[in-house]
């Protein structure tokens, strides 16, 4: 046991840590149902990106009162805020958020205490105190697709990411069973390990999990965006290239790649920039990052620097993202080198 834990007499982050996994449970709910309700209307062409924006906000909403009831004194850094739910322009937008969170949780709550919890979500991050960081749905693209997205709930105490918790609605619960059960929640606190569970089962599901211990490159895998525009697939192809890599890659959206990677369906993430001005959001890696470290792999950007989760809403120090099991992870640092170093 830590030190924290002997001096509370509670294991390290417990209470954050059920009332994280309690979070993203329900907010994992509201997604489902708006799946099931909207994005598969017939009524609905696939074009309409309204359902993921309806299921956006009420999962903050959702999240962000849980967190609120647990710890009314943290702050949240939350990827949405209210504006467009406002006045006369917001009205219809407002009204279908406002019905589907009520339609999913136990006390309803008024439009206004809606947008208020939506707003506690603009907390502008930094160095000292903790904070939440929360993407309500992780990979919209995939959620209208139907594929892969991520409910991703981070604790940041003193500019270090603590506890993660990514709900994976769609992610099979056993790689090697794709068409059997769907629904994963991946959690992990610090020095504690990282879990997973069947999405919605109690506690004592939860199972240890670890990353591959690939020791070869030319053996490994590698996942990566299925959106080009969010990572460069051209330099991902090369990198593989160099490290020997045959396997196609495996693309999926969200931080379910942190998850696939931290439980060893897949042994590489590579997120080479795929634009020189973009810059990476804390709620797009906080809680992948905890995931996979706990699990033993090792995370950094494409020099080789840790994520700095302390400056701010935005990973402004960093570029892109690169995970692995940490027998590989040198060697695929040195290949993202040396393909970098070519393009210039
Ligand atoms: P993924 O599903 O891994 O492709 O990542 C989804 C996330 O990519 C979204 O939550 C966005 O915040 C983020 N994103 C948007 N534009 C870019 C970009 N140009 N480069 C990298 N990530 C981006
Ligand atoms: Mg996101």
């Amino acid at each position: 046991m830590s030190a924290r834990a002997c001096a509370t007499g509670m294991a390290y982050l417990a209470k954050e840590r059920a009332a994280a996994i309690e979070a993203v449970e329900s907010a994992s709910r509201v997604c489902k149902a708006v799946f099931k309700k909207l994005v598969t209307d017939e009524t609905l062409t696939k074009k309409d990106k309204s359902p993921v924006t309806v299921a956006d906000f009420s999962a903050q909403a959702v999240v962000n009162s849980i967190l609120e009831k647990h710890f009314p004194d943290d702050a949240i850094v939350g990827e949405e805020d209210a504006k467009d739910l406002r006045g006369d322009e917001g009205r219809v937008l407002r009204e279908r958020v406002v019905e589907l969170v009520n339609s999913t949780t136990k006390h309803p709550m008024s439009a206004d205490e809606i947008l208020r919890a939506i707003d506690r979500g603009q907390y502008a991050g930094g160095p000292t105190g903790r904070h939440w960081a929360l993407d309500p749905i992780d990979g919209t693209k995939g959620f209208l697709r139907g594929e892969q997205f991520a409910v991703c709930l981070a604790l940041i105490v003193d500019g270090q990411v603590r506890l993660g918790v990514v709900g994976c609605p769609n992610l099979p619960y056993d790689i090697t069973k794709p068409d059997g059960e769907r629904g994963v929640l991946a959690v992990a606190v610090e020095g504690q390990g990282a879990f997973q569970k069947r999405l919605g089962a109690d506690l004592s599901d939860e199972t240890r999990i670890s990353v591959s211990n690939v020791m070869e490159t030319r053996n490994a895998s590698f996942c990566e965006s299925v959106e080009a525009a969010h990572a460069s697939h051209s330099d991902n192809a090369k990198i593989a290239e160099l490290l020997g890599i045959t396997k196609q890659p495996v693309r999926m959206d969200s931080q379910c790649k942190y998850v696939a990677v931290a439980r060893g369906d897949a042994d590489i993430y590579l997120r080479l920039p795929s634009s020189n001005t973009y810059v990476e959001k804390i709620w797009d890696h906080a809680a992948g990052n905890i995931i996979m470290q706990e699990a033993g792999g090792r995370v950094s950007d494409i020099d080789g620097k840790q994520l700095d989760f302390s400056i701010g809403r935005t990973l402004s120090a960093n570029k892109g993202v690169v995970a692995a099991g940490a027998g590989i992870f040198d060697m695929v640092i040195a290949a993202v080198k040396a393909t970098l170093a070519n393009k210039n």
